[in-house]
């Protein structure tokens, strides 16, 4: 493993199952010279998997103690996933860095909230109720999303781009070899590709069981590595040990497809690149 650092990882200040010290200790004993840490942002609706106003501050003063405390072992940055409902409602300076994801939908007729990830029986309602079983509307609504909070936010990072995938190899929604879904994606990442945000190779549903494949999918990685473009790996950590699970697998993967290096979190400069050749 070449790959020292994991820039998405949650703790019990969200979603997560470890607290931010678990984590540390456990990016320590995986030998990684980095650990960037990204709650998921305040959404501002009652929910039970993202920060709250309420432990917000609690949130980034533990991990300012945790850059403190284990200084000398390990640098320690302090991110937040930032969520398309939060975007423009909370006070981001505190963070050195932004994962810009996009984890629901708001139905504008009806303004019901439907969530992309949480399980494959609120993703199929969602896929009846607000898009008539039309995959190529759900596509089109989940992508001009994306696009829509990384053009505006300009985060440094751009979340599991094609999250809508999550559940497909149980759901089969989308058809991923249907033209029209490929170039929806495709117009999506290149408009992104403006922005300059690094795309993230999250591995994190394969080490979960739901998906074989990162986000993003294998042809928007072929087309990413096409044009030099930057990827990040990240393991969107929820479980200490499971930190870097999929690294070694991540990186075959990218050398296959031709990618001859990688960004990762770096403790001089935010971004450095590894050499994977
Ligand atoms: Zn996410
Ligand atoms: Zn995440």
């Amino acid at each position: 493993m070449l790959i020292r650092s994991n820039p998405h990882t949650h703790t019990q200040f969200c979603d997560g199952r470890s607290t931010a010290e678990e984590m540390v200790l456990s990016a320590i004993d995986h030998g990684f010279h980095t650990l960037g840490f990204s709650s998921h942002s305040d959404i501002l609706i009652k929910n039970d998997w993202c920060l709250t106003s309420e432990n917000v501050s609690s949130y980034i003063n533990e991990v300012k103690r945790l850059q403190q405390m284990y200084k000398d072992q390990i640098c320690i940055r302090l991110g937040l996933e930032l969520d398309l409902f939060s975007a423009g409602h909370i006070d981001l300076s505190p963070y050195e860095y932004l994962i810009g994801s996009v984890h629901m939908y708001r139905d504008p007729n009806t303004g019901i909230i439907y969530s992309y990830d949480w399980n494959p029986e609120k993703t199929t309602l969602m896929f009846r109720e607000a898009f008539d079983c039309d995959p190529i509307r759900y596509a089109r609504a989940y992508f001009s999303d994306v696009v829509k909070l990384i053009r505006e936010v300009r985060p440094l990072i751009v979340g599991h781009f094609d999250l809508l995938l999550k559940f497909n190899d149980k759901l089969h929604i989308i058809d991923p070899d249907d033209p029209v879904y490929r170039k929806i994606a495709m117009d999506a990442l290149h408009s992104i590709m403006e922005t300059g945000a690094v795309f993230e190779v999250n591995v994190g549903a394969i080490d979960r069981g739901y998906r074989k494949v990162p986000y993003p999918d294998i042809p928007l990685l072929r087309e990413l590595c096409r044009h030099h473009y930057p990827v990040i790996v990240s393991s969107d950590c929820h479980n200490a040990p499971r930190i870097d699970s999929w690294f070694d697998e991540a990186e075959e993967l990218l050398r296959e497809i031709g990618f001859r290096s990688v960004l990762e979190l770096g403790p001089d400069q935010l971004l450095q690149e590894v050499p994977l050749i």
